[in-house]
């Protein structure tokens, strides 16, 4: 038998997956460390919104939202815009027929507004398609906008106890662990062999159970820095604590550093109201309304007074007061550091700008969805 999965040598793929040769005990078994996982998860589970009772499939839609909202957020983030989604929209049908900018709204704040028009698309396509029913099938669910192969993985087997499989960052680090892989984690070879590692691993019973303990215990004591290997279910079978490398593990590839860049929001008043334009529908961003704003590539991301009035006359066809620099902030994103400078100005002569432009008083931007970096501007000129 293969000491690995309980299989015989002969139809084991493990060694091959792995990229070592077998080694004494401990080995991870794939009967046990099941077992192991979903009686942790039984005792251990969160208390979500989206979650059904243990054994039980949850509400396609609600896992379908939340996955997609769970892609680069935190539990703790998602669970007030989960509510706040479910209560405007409380079907597939009528997330459909909402209206993007009332999406991109409720999403305001939540980041990764790609996320939200892809949830948007795929609910459309959910309607059009699949007579308003989310697909049961992988394959389908992979041809929605924005689900990507974990999130058709967790759909699947979560809200239709299908035995598909799903690795995310956590899953990746308690594989890397469990079974001791010491190459990046990040590499295509690597990806490819946690894959089919989560692809053995998952139950034809309980496959949603299974892979949200797997995820759950990856994001609660198989921690990134310091796992909590005194109190892991699966500790017996972890191949990294055995051998000392569970701190150190996993290993990445070392990231190209973010773009520099500088970004000038300039702030124009006239009698108490600001003026606001939507960005364009491509791009960082796109769809939502911001302040007039200067993405500067050039040298060191400095702007003189005069370049900036002569930029924000033409692009608003206003005639303005000399802008005055007011306040300066950072913010990250996947690919870029950008620092923010915000500027302010008064619009004198004629009042109607160039079209696109319109005039808002900082009270009355309910209906304008705005990025995060937008909202810490107005929130400095408040
Ligand atoms: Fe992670 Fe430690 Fe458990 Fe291994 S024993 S899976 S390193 S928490």
């Amino acid at each position: 038998m293969c000491c690995r999965l309980g299989k015989r040598a002969s139809s084991c793929n493990w060694l091959y997956l792995i990229g070592h040769p077998p080694r004494d005990p401990p080995m991870p078994s794939t009967p046990t460390l099941r077992r192991r996982l979903l009686a942790w998860f039984a005792e251990h589970r969160r208390d979500l919104p989206w979650r059904a009772g243990e054994g039980k499939a949850g509400n396609p839609y609600h896992v379908l939202l939340s996955e997609i909202m769970l892609q680069q957020t935190q539990v703790a983030t998602v669970i007030a815009y989960f509510h706040r989604f479910i209560e405007a929209f409380p079907t597939i049908e009528a997330l459909a027929g909402a209206d993007e900018q009332r999406v991109l709204r409720l999403w305001q704040g939540l980041g990764y507004y790609r996320r939200a028009r892809n949830l948007h698309a795929a609910a459309k396509k959910i309607v059009q398609d699949h007579e308003g029913i989310i697909p049961r099938d992988v394959n389908a669910l992979l041809a929605l906008p924005g689900i990507g192969r974990y999130t058709a993985g967790a759909i699947a087997s979560i809200a239709f106890g299908i035995r598909a499989p799903l690795v995310d960052g956590n899953v990746m680090r308690l594989l890397s662990r469990l079974f001791a892989i010491e190459e990046p984690i990040d590499a295509p070879a690597t990806i490819k062999k946690l894959w089919a590692i989560a692809e053995e691993l998952v139950p034809r019973v309980q496959p949603g159970d299974f892979n949200q303990a797997m995820m759950e215990l990856g994001a609660t004591i198989c921690s990134p820095r310091s796992p909590s290997c005194l109190v892991c279910p699966v500790r017996s079978q972890c191949e990294a604590d055995q051998r000392g490398l569970a701190a150190s593990l996993p290993i990445k590839k070392k990231k190209s550093k973010p773009l520099a860049v500088t970004h000038h929001i300039l702030a124009i008043e006239r009698d108490g109201r600001f003026l606001f334009h939507q960005r364009p529908s491509q791009g960082l961003w796109s769809n939502l309304w911001q302040l007039p704003t200067c993405e500067s590539l050039g040298d060191d991301g400095t702007i003189g007074v005069a370049t900036m009035a002569a930029w924000a006359r033409e692009v608003t066809g206003l005639k303005l007061q000399k802008p005055e620099e007011i306040s300066t902030f950072f913010h990250q994103t996947t690919h870029r550091s950008i620092t923010f400078v915000l500027w302010r100005s008064t619009a004198t002569g004629k009042t109607s700008p160039s079209d696109g432009f319109i005039w808002r008083t900082l009270d009355d931007l309910n209906d304008l969805p705005l990025a995060n970096p937008q909202r810490m501007a107005i929130e400095r000129l408040r």
